[in-house]
């Protein structure tokens, strides 16, 4: 029963939720306002449901100022959602932390929470207090978690045999937007993750690994740099288009004359006047290059502008430059070169140059755009996947693929545990936490039974996007796990022939799924104990 909260459209067409407020006439409160809080997160979690799974449906989404977003992805559907309800606010929490913590399973933490709560209101329906059911679903969660750890399963890899991980990367592409790029795109997510990964440290720097794009092109032309890519050109046509054994000075600092005005008082009063300042102006400028090269720099990466002048300067003393490049494009650029952001001009020493074996202009086809590879650089684990499409929806949905596909091996690597995928860990937890409820006698066994139930709706829901019978679906394979005992066996969504999801290798990280049944759990309780919600000192109910 949605009839408290509905999706509309505004006149953009984008979704937004609409909770009718009857707090106005009629305060609610205790286990009726639990309810109406339940009702409006799952309207949020219903509009995400369609999207799980490698059959999921995309979602078009339209922001005020007409940008189109097509994507599959839940958290980003969320973030993109304007939802005003404070409740379902805290789904879009969910799918962010899931994300920021793991950057996988975004999708499945907000479904499972929509599955929690709709088992929570049919309990509160047999009137049990919702705060009994909070804590019987942390019983079963815990129950359900350490199922996960008794059946998870090890996935070997090394630095000479990457296939489990690219098999890893080709399950996340998936359910993505890239399909026909899959192998190429896994190839590219699992070398890109092992450039930059201390695989006996089992750990992985994000801070040497960007994903960036660039319209044009076709996916196909997505390609991973050994370096650092930089969306500014050399600031004068004439500089050269590529450089060998570049020492690159990173200023953060103005490179320009120092504006005597401000210093001194100068009276001008006439053109020759005037021509001194212009040639004081100069000769400074000319100092200032000279104190970069003698420092052995042969390239400027500044942050702030030059004027022609500055620039045509630059250009005769032969110090290519590149002007108005980012604050964090410059962090990059001296992580990756290993230099020192100089932050005052006077700064400059040699000891602070970043260093690259080659920096090169990459001109695409017939247009203007140009953008600077700086590559072989001293830190030679900085790589930058570079994304080409032929408009901005798609390389923005395959940089989220790739963002996604990139996390499930870093997640490999820092953990080897998984779970098997399509439901099957879904349901494996469900049965063991049914079978705890079994031997209850008091209330607890319903709350764990509702567990039970919740985590079947995973599998349900796959079965469903795939077009098939979902109840059908979950009772065979339910029964095949165990009578077999077998917790490998799931819906089989794109129809190979078979449930065994390890022959399939549909896996997730174990850390993933955990953190999905901690993630949604918690928020579950959080919404059961919640009985009032205030805004501004007015009482919602
Ligand atoms: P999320 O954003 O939560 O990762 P996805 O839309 O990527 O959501 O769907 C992930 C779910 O789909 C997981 O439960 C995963 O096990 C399942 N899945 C992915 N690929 C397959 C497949 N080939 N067959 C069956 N299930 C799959």
């Amino acid at each position: 029963d949605l009839s408290n909260a509905m999706v509309a459209q505004d006149e953009t067409g984008r979704p937004f939720i609409i909770v009718r407020d009857q707090g106005k006439k009629k305060r609610s409160y205790g286990a009726e306002a639990v309810k109406n809080h339940i009702l409006a997160a799952q309207t949020v979690a219903s509009i995400i449901k369609t999207s799980l799974g490698p059959r999921g449906l995309d979602k078009i989404l339209i922001s005020p100022d007409g940008d189109i977003t097509i994507t599959n992805d839940g958290a980003t559907i969320l973030s993109q959602m304007d939802i005003d309800n404070q409740i379902a606010k805290l789904l879009v929490e969910l799918s962010k932390s899931q994300d920021d913590e793991i950057g996988d399973g975004t999708t499945g933490v907000v479904v499972l929470a929509g599955a929690l709560l709709q088992q929570a209101a049919d309990l509160i329906d047999k009137g049990i207090h919702p705060v009994r059911i909070a804590n019987g679903f942390d019983e079963a969660c815990a129950v359900a978690v350490a199922e996960l750890d008794r059946i998870a399963d090890e996935v070997p890899y090394s630095q000479e045999d990457s296939s489990n991980l690219m098999k890893a990367a080709k399950t996340s592409l998936g359910s993505k937007i890239v399909s026909k790029a899959h192998d190429m795109f896994a190839q590219i997510a699992v070398e890109a993750v092992l450039a930059v990964a201390d695989l006996e440290r089992k750990d992985v720097d994000f801070e040497l690994l960007k994903v960036d794009g660039k319209v044009g092109g076709a996916l196909e032309d997505t390609a991973l740099i050994r370096g650092v890519l930089v969306d500014k050109d050399m600031s004068h046509p004439q500089m050269p288009r590529s450089l060998k054994d570049a020492k690159l000075a990173i200023l953060t600092c103005p490179f320009e004359p120092p504006k005597p005005k401000t210093k001194h008082k100068l009276d001008i009063s006439s053109a020759a006047e005037f021509k001194k300042l212009q040639e004081y102006e100069r000769d400074k400028f000319i100092e200032m290059i000279n104190h970069v090269k003698d420092a052995g720099a042969n390239m400027v990466i500044c942050q702030w502008g030059f004027d022609d002048e500055a620039n045509h300067l630059l250009y005769q003393h032969n110090l290519p430059a590149v002007r108005w490049v980012g604050g964090p494009e410059i962090e990059t650029i001296a992580i990756a070169t290993q230099g020192r952001i100089v932050p005052r001009f006077e700064d400059l020493t040699s000891e602070k140059l970043g260093k690259a074996g080659t920096i090169r202009e990459l001109s695409f086809g017939t247009t203007r755009d140009k953008m600077l590879v700086i590559e072989d650089c001293a830190n030679p684990r900085a790589v930058t996947v570079f994304v080409r499409g032929s408009n901005k929806m798609i390389v923005d949905e395959a940089k989220r693929a790739l963002h996604d596909a990139i996390c499930v091996v870093r997640n490999i690597i820092r953990d080897n545990r998984i779970v098997y995928g399509g439901g099957a860990a879904e349901i494996a937890a469900s049965i063991a936490v049914a079978s705890e409820a079994d031997k209850r006698k008091g209330i607890d066994q319903y709350a764990l039974r509702g567990f039970a139930n919740a985590l079947d709706s995973i599998p349900m829901i796959l079965a469903e996007n795939s077009g098939l019978d979902a109840i059908n679906s979950l009772t065979t394979i339910k029964a095949r796990q165990i009578m077999d005992s077998n917790s490998h066996l799931g819906i089989d969504c794109l129809e190979k022939g078979s449930n065994d999801m390890k022959e399939l290798f549909v896996i997730d990280p174990l850390i993933s799924k955990r953190q999905q049944l901690l993630l949604a759990t918690q928020l579950t309780r959080m919404i059961l104990k919640i009985n009032a919600v205030i805004v501004n000192g007015s009482d919602e109910g």
